[in-house]
């Protein structure tokens, strides 16, 4: 699973609680949607240069290869629910028939 390290002790152990994320070891409960309004330091543009946010849907834009699957990333699949990353592929994802993965943003438009 792809959850978010706890923002306030970045304890690895996070779960879900309906719409919420608790953190067992310091007690902190909070809205992933709220934090990824307030963390405002990561910005990620589509092939567009719409910026992206964490839980968007976004489209592929051209066919990708991907690494140790054996089919091609067809242009038009649809990607729910991205998750920011830093670094150079900066949507974590998990897309049907490939499982998690990482993708650059370039690739991508927003739904
Ligand atoms: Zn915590």
């Amino acid at each position: 699973m792809s959850l978010p390290n706890c923002p306030k002790c970045h304890s690895e152990y996070v779960y879900e609680d309906g719409l919420l994320l608790v953190c067992p070891e310091c007690a902190y409960e909070w809205n992933p949607k709220d934090t990824a309004e307030a963390e405002d330091g990561l910005v990620v543009l589509d092939s567009n240069g719409t910026r992206l946010a964490d839980g968007d849907s976004v489209t592929i834009v051209k066919n990708l290869k991907v690494k140790g699957a054996p089919k091609d990333l067809k242009q038009g699949t649809r990607v729910k629910n991205i998750r920011l990353v830093e670094g150079d592929h900066n949507i974590d994802c998990k897309i049907d028939g490939f499982g998690a993965m990482k993708l650059k943003s370039e690739f991508v438009k927003k739904l």
